[in-house]
């Protein structure tokens, strides 16, 4: 009985032995070849491992980690059990939920975005609860994470360093307790040389937790790297106007969704009003940490769409947002480091598509240019972005630059 509810049609997610039903729900949406990164955690995930997955964006990471939970839920021969899933920000959450649902062709079971605005209510069939580590701190975790089994941390960098880290850490302590758990930690930009290096710090817990054992690290061969398909132009610039005219220049010739990237809100707002003087033409959008969360969600709904052509943002946009058909990433401020720029270029070319980066650079901001664009160069080596990702902070103080300029 077990067997023949297995997929046996020719759709290679079928290696998976994953059920028919869950197949047909990822060839509804044009899925029927496994990522490289899905082809090697997949296995592991659904083997029960402890799981560490590094691989570039737009790579289907998503899907790594919802699909061996969702069949879990359809395989109805073990007890059902819940899952966490925390993300960087709420417009995360609601995309990792929607991805959820194009798993599900039934009722049975749902995925629920905590807001800190909304009360939660955990019905039995909530099997997938998705929020930041803020929000879910509004909630008493007795309650809340009673039935949860299984962990993933999408984003894992971002949630383990800066400010989420404190409280990231104490939900993973407090799911260590008690029942057998697992764990799957993911990120584009796990670098693992150093101390204090994401996968160091992700090992050292799995050991001081006696979950290493168990435990598997694994890794696409364009982690850390630019996508392939990914055209890259660094633009030098002499001032702040040159720059404004040159984009408004970029902006007008090039017709598809465009995302423009600032370093701070206060940039961000300028230079939409700006923008919004000039391209009249545009429906523009802008996203940043004081647009409220309405709004936001609005406004990458309708970008998404096509209601809105240019999306003018910080980086509080650069993780994890999957927006169908952008092409063009415009970088208006360079980025602080290796990080925000592979993040951030990871908004276009997604799961194989092409896309174009264009980056303005200032004077002073040539060094770390200069870093990232023979990492790029140099056939795109990993090891490059790996070695700029250790020298970022080095190369901060050079460039004068303060960390944590608010999104
Ligand atoms: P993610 O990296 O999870 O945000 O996924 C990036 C994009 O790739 C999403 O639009 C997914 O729907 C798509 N995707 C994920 N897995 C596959 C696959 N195996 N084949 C084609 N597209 C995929």
């Amino acid at each position: 009985m077990f067997l023949a509810r297995r997929c046996v049609c020719s759709g290679t997610f079928s290696k998976f032995r994953l059920t028919d039903n869950l197949v047909r729900c990822l060839e509804n949406v044009g899925i029927t070849k496994p990522t490289e990164i899905q082809e090697k955690s997949i296995p592991l995930i659904l083997d029960r491992k402890h799981t560490v997955i590094n691989a570039e964006t737009g790579s289907g990471k998503t899907l790594c980690y919802l699909l061996p939970f969702v069949e879990h839920l359809r395989n109805q021969t073990l007890h059902p059990y819940r899952s966490l899933v925390l993300v960087p920000n709420q417009e995360l959450a609601h995309q990792v939920v929607s991805v959820f649902d194009s798993l599900s062709d039934s009722h049975d079971y749902k995925a629920c975005a905590v807001s800190g605005s909304n009360s939660l209510t955990l019905h039995s069939n909530v099997a997938a609860i998705v929020s930041t580590p803020a929000s879910l701190a509004n909630y008493s975790w007795p309650v809340i994470l009673k039935h949860v089994r299984y962990t993933v941390l999408d984003e894992a960098d971002l949630l383990l360093s800066g400010s989420a880290q404190k409280l990231t850490w104490k939900i993973l302590d407090y799911l260590t307790r008690n029942d057998p758990k697992q764990f799957v930690f993911c990120g584009a930009t796990l670098p693992a040389k150093g101390k204090m290096a994401t996968q160091s710090l992700i090992e050292r817990w799995l050991k001081r937790n006696n979950l290493l054992d168990n435990s598997s690290f694994v890794a696409s061969r364009g982690a850390h790297r630019l996508v392939r398909g990914l055209d890259v132009e660094f633009v030098p610039v002499s001032s702040t106007e040159s720059k404004f005219e040159n984009l408004l220049a970029f902006i007008r010739e090039e017709r598809s969704k465009i995302i423009v990237f600032t370093n701070t809100v206060a940039t961000c707002i300028d230079l939409y009003s700006m923008l919004v003087d000039r391209l009249t033409q545009r429906k523009l959008g802008r996203l940043d940490k004081t647009v409220s969360s309405e709004m936001r969600s609005k406004t990458l709904r309708e970008f998404a769409r096509g209601k809105l052509d240019v999306l003018v943002c910080t980086d509080l946009a650069s993780r994890g947002f999957d927006i169908p058909n952008v092409e063009t990433v415009i970088q208006y401020d360079f980025p602080e480091n290796s990080t925000a720029f592979l993040h951030r270029a990871g908004r276009t070319a997604r799961a194989e598509r092409k896309g174009k980066v264009i980056s303005f650079v200032l004077s002073n901001e040539t060094a770390l240019a200069d870093l990232v664009e023979s990492a790029c160069l140099n056939g795109n080596d990993a090891s490059t972005f790996e070695r700029i990702f250790s020298r970022k902070r080095a190369l901060r103080k050079r460039l004068g630059v303060k960390q944590g300029a608010a999104k």
